[in-house]
């Protein structure tokens, strides 16, 4: 399976579609978000130091970035198959990350643009929901996606939760920050003849298919 990294907004729905191909070819699913979220509730002195960051919607320094990616990358697993799940977020980050993967032996892949409107994050953001044991991701706004029950996890009973940084305000900033340091990838990806862009704005089959579709044209099986 090609190694697949997604460049998207906040909300443009990346570590949903990164779980639903995880869940269908087992790929493995690598969200720097995730890991530094961790990092952050472990409560240690690199929890409180990126904590304050993550609030502010801004990118935590490299470096830790670097640090955390790489004790995973070296996770027997990832030879399978990995989806980026907001790594890289910026062109030095995807310089780095060239490094770290030759270091490791393990090839690029495919970088995908999540195509989204702008108007439609704030729903996808303010809306979202997360399962607090599962992970399952749901949004209040969208009846396809919504809880049968409020707060309640479809799939395993347990609280849902909202992040702390998904609210209009935060929001702003990411957008900001996407927009500064992470859209420069678009281009970055663009000039190495590797960047492949789908419509993310409508639900998430039609996303996945899109997806399935590029692979299946660059001789990927997926089975
Ligand atoms: P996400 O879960 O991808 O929306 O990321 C949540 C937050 O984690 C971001 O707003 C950043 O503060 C931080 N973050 C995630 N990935 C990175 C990265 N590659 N570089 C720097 N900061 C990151």
């Amino acid at each position: 399976m090609k190694n697949i990294i997604l460049i998207a907004a906040p909300g443009a729905g990346k570590g949903t579609l990164a779980k639903s191909l995880k869940e269908k070819y087992d790929y493995v699913h690598i969200s720097t978000g995730d890991l530094l979220r961790d990092a952050v509730s472990k409560g240690d002195e690199l929890g409180l130091k990126i904590k304050d960051i993550l609030a502010q919607g801004l990118l935590v320094e490299d470096e830790i970035v670097y640090q955390v990616l790489k004790n995973r990358l070296q996770e027997a697993d990832c030879k399978n198959g990995i989806i980026m799940d907001g790594f890289p977020r910026n062109v030095n980050q995807a310089v780095k990350y060239e490094e770290i993967l030759s270091d490791i032996n393990i090839d690029l892949g495919v970088a995908i643009l999540l195509d989204i409107e702008e108007s439609k994050l704030i729903e996808r953001i303010t809306g979202r929901r997360l399962c607090s044991q599962c992970g399952e991701i749901y949004n209040i706004y969208n009846p396809a996606i919504a809880p049968k029950v409020e707060n309640i996890c479809n799939k395993c009973g347990s609280a849902l939760y909202q992040r702390s940084d998904d609210n209009e305000e935060a929001l702003k900033s990411r957008y900001a920050t996407y927009v500064e340091k992470t859209q420069p990838l678009i281009d970055y990806y663009k000039n190495k003849n590797n960047l492949y862009i789908v419509d993310s704005g409508k639900e998430l089959h039609y996303t996945l298919e899109q997806v399935e579709k590029i692979l299946n044209d660059l001789g990927d099986e997926l089975d």
